[in-house]
């Protein structure tokens, strides 16, 4: 255990629970991973024992639940969790390829009709699928390298990423329930292998 300053607990010592369908919850070696205790942290104070604990951002957003230090209760982070995550040429290794969820990620750009009509769609299942699998949004006029990695011809496409892998893509507009059932199918699927 670090040694708490002031009350505050430093970031390395926390564990972190990640919720795996099927699999059942188990623990992650979060401060193994910890590079840095000065690395962009957010504090979240424990509503079960008060403790301050500071836990990384870039765990948050792959949308891993951290528990408090002190007495290991789950600490409240909805809102990092709920919300499509926009990634970049820059982030994509981390926050996709690395990511212990499965991660949508929606190619889309702003001229792009079918675009908007399906972000609803994907903000949705952001939050319906909080916590099983990471909704990621990827500007392919912006980042144009991921893009042209994975051969995006046509936009929207939505590339289902298991285990840094491509495991499917589904390509155009549809309904989010079509969107839905697609991706938990090759989810199962690739966890099945
Ligand atoms: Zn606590």
């Amino acid at each position: 255990m670090a040694p708490a300053r002031n009350g505050v607990k430093l970031g390395c010592d926390i564990d972190v629970r990640l919720d795996v369908p099927r699999a059942g919850p188990h623990l992650l070696g979060f401060s193994q991973r910890c590079e840095s205790p000065m690395s962009d942290t957010t504090l979240i104070p424990c509503p079960s024992c008060g403790a301050t604990n500071r836990v990384p951002r870039t765990k948050l957003a792959q949308g891993l639940q951290p528990v408090c230090g002190q007495c290991k209760q789950r600490l409240p982070t909805a809102v990092a969790a709920t919300t499509p995550l926009t990634v970049t040429d820059a982030t994509f290794a981390v926050d996709v390829e690395r990511s212990p969820l499965p991660v949508l990620v929606d190619a889309w750009a702003p001229w792009c009709g079918p675009c908007r009509m399906i972000a609803p769609a994907i903000e949705e299942l952001a939050a319906e699928l909080a916590g099983k699998v990471r909704i990621a949004k990827l500007n392919v006029d912006e980042n144009p390298q991921t893009a042209s990695r994975f051969a995006v011809r046509s936009i929207p496409t939505m590339l289902v990423m298991v285990g840094g892998r491509e495991v499917d893509r589904i390509v155009g507009a549809q309904p989010k329930d079509a969107i839905r059932q697609r991706l938990e199918r090759a989810v199962a699927q690739a966890r099945g292998q």
